[in-house]
Formats: structure tokens, C-alpha cells, sequence
């Protein structure tokens, strides 16, 4: 089951808003988990006080296998910097057990998933801001506040996302994932128009701490596949941790990736984004993985005041100066043609 999860996720539990029943999306996801017999439960509205399990560990494993299905009812969007505009919400959280996961902070205490049903509004938004910023491009991002790939083969979304986003002059939309069930996806008419990024880290970072994810191989194959499928694609490495022999790790991913998707790549991208934590972060992750060895030792970290009002811990100056050259002089060996969108 665990391994199963990896690649295509089935809810223990599913909880309906009624009013999502009105959209189609909503229906077809009602008949879904019905006919497959999976409880569901409709809501007036969805409100998930009290999670299953006594610690917080508990109610966190066991939140990850609850999917609300509800209608987005917030239709502003919020800022994405630095990888796109806006954000782009088509669903929340994710199965996968990433010890560091940023949206254990971002989601608080309610991390399970959520897909929303009211994809024609969600769109129209879209279009709304695409329009105002036109004759300038606007880029989305639909992975800010979850791994869209994980609720695909259920909702559909993203497939539809993509082709509405193939006939924009002005609109662009990314997306990062670690899951691989991105089979609907190749068929889908894009027009280059949406990156595909993989988040990708060392074996080692994987197995200890991005639990119930794809291996790093079976994300390269997918990205393959995404290759293959003519999309402009591109690879996350985050977060980059210091550890011993984190060089030969990092080496032998390279390796891995050119061997897969060869050396001569056009219209692909790489993003480096080196690890950080919060107080907050910190402290949640200590509640919900009590046993966890993620480095965030203040001590060996330098504090810098963040745009949103709060600080995070970053690796020093001259290990990130070390960290940076690396991966530069990396990307320039195994993939001259790719461009490094940033570092940080
Ligand atoms: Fe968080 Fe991404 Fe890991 Fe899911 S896969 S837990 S969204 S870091």
C-alpha cells in the first residue's frame, strides 16, 4: 500500500462539501469514491477539528490520507516570487511525508489534501489577471501549496489546466513534483506553454526524509517521459543539504539524470534552493517527527529577516558560496545547454 501511494494515492477517507456537489467536478468525484467504497462523508462545510491519533505525529500521518473535496472559494491569488507571478490554486497538500515540508508551516493544523471542484472559476481568475498584465506574460505557479500531481489521475485538473493554458498568448503555468503519475498529462495539447519541473534530491536525502515519494530514479523516468512529450521542463533541487559526502551524493544525481535525459538539453531549467528553516518550522517539525535528524542547528546557521515579516535560519555565507559553486560548475558539465534560473 505504502509503495502504492507513491504513485497513485487513495484516500482512506474523503470528506465532500455539499456545495461542491453542483459542480460537475464534485459529482464525478462522489461517484468515484463512492463506487470504489471509500467512506465519504458530506459536510455543510469542511471542518476537520479533530484529527484521528493521539500525538502529533499521529493526527499528521493520518491527516495525509484524508482528501476534502470543496469549492475554492478565496479567488484572489497570491504572489509567487521567485518562480512565477501568482499562484495558481487547483488543490492543497500532498500524501508524501517530507520531513522539511514548508506547508507543514503554511497549512498548520490542517495538512491533509484538499481538491478543489470549481476549476471554470478558478480559470476565469486566471484569465482576468492574464488579461490585466497583457501585453506582458504572466506566469503561474500550481504548485505552490501542493504537489497537483498526487490528485491528477482523480480530478483531471491539471490535464484541463494545461490546455487552457496552451491556447494563452500571455499566460504561462509551472508546476514541480516528486510523484510520477504524469501519464494523463502527455497527451495533453500545451503548446509549451507549462513547465514541468521534478524535485529531485540526493538517495540519501530521499530515504531519510521525504517519506512516501517516488525514488530519485522513478522521478527521472517521468521527467523523461515529460520529455518526450516535447514539454519545457526543468528540475528543482531542493532543499540542498550539507552532509558528508553531500558532493559525491549530488555528483552521482547529475550523473543519473544525464544518463536518462542525455546531455544536450534545450528549454530546460534548473532551480537550486539551498535548505533553510524557521523557529515556527522548527518546532513543528520536532512535534510531527520526533526522531527526525534534519540539520537545524542554529549555531551552524545565519539569521536573515525574511519579506513576510519572519526570519529564517540559512546556511552560512561560505558554505553557500561553496554550495553555489558547485552546483554552477555541475550544471555547466553535465547540462551546458540548461539554464540556472536560480540559486539561493
Ligand atoms: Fe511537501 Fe512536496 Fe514533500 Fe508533498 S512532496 S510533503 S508538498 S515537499
Amino acid at each position: 500500500m505504502a509503495n502504492r501511494t507513491k504513485h497513485f494515492f487513495i484516500p482512506e477517507k474523503v470528506f465532500i462539501e455539499k456545495a461542491a456537489l453542483d459542480y460537475p467536478l464534485g459529482e464525478i468525484l462522489f461517484r468515484k469514491f463512492t463506487q470504489k467504497n471509500i467512506p465519504v462523508k458530506l459536510m455543510n462545510s469542511i471542518r476537520v477539528q479533530t484529527l484521528p491519533g493521539k500525538t502529533s505525529a499521529q493526527k499528521y500521518r493520518q491527516a495525509k490520507k484524508i482528501l476534502a473535496v470543496s469549492v475554492r472559494k478565496t479567488l484572489t491569488f497570491a504572489t509567487c516570487k521567485p518562480s512565477a507571478h501568482y499562484q495558481l490554486p487547483l488543490s492543497t497538500s500532498c500524501p508524501g511525508g517530507c520531513e522539511y515540508c514548508y506547508l507543514q508551516t503554511t497549512l498548520g493544523k490542517q495538512p491533509y489534501l484538499k481538491a478543489y471542484v470549481n476549476l471554470e472559476e478558478i480559470l476565469e481568475k486566471t484569465q482576468k489577471y492574464i488579461d490585466d498584465n497583457a501585453p506582458r506574460v504572466t506566469v503561474f505557479e500550481a504548485s505552490a501549496t501542493s504537489d497537483p500531481v498526487a490528485l491528477e489521475s482523480w480530478t483531471g485538473s491539471l490535464f484541463k489546466t494545461i490546455e487552457y493554458f496552451g491556447k494563452q498568448k500571455y499566460g504561462r503555468l509551472r508546476m514541480v513534483t516528486k510523484f510520477t503519475g504524469i501519464d494523463p498529462l502527455l497527451k495533453a495539447v500545451h503548446h509549451n506553454n507549462t513547465r514541468i519541473r521534478f524535485s529531485l534530491n540526493t538517495e540519501t536525502i530521499i530515504k531519510k526524509y521525504e517519506k512516501r515519494t517516488p525514488s530519485l530514479e522513478q522521478r527521472i523516468k517521468a521527467a523523461k517521459k515529460v520529455m518526450e512529450a516535447d514539454y519545457p521542463m526543468g528540475f528543482i533541487v531542493a532543499p540542498i543539504f550539507l552532509y558528508p559526502h553531500w558532493e559525491e551524493d549530488y555528483l552521482n544525481m547529475f550523473k543519473s539524470l544525464q544518463k536518462h535525459i542525455g546531455k544536450q538539453n534545450k528549454n530546460l531549467s534548473f532551480e537550486f534552493i539551498t535548505h533553510r528553516f524557521t523557529k515556527r518550522a522548527k518546532n513543528i517539525i520536532k512535534e510531527r517527527f520526533p526522531e527526525t535528524t534534519l540539520d537545524m542547528y542554529e549555531k551552524n546557521r545565519t539569521f536573515k529577516w525574511g519579506q513576510f515579516g519572519y526570519g529564517k535560519y540559512l546556511y552560512l555565507p561560505d558554505d553557500r558560496k561553496v554550495l553555489e559553486s558547485f552546483f554552477y560548475e555541475n550544471i555547466k558539465k553535465f547540462f551546458p545547454e540548461a539554464e540556472v534560473e536560480y540559486f539561493i
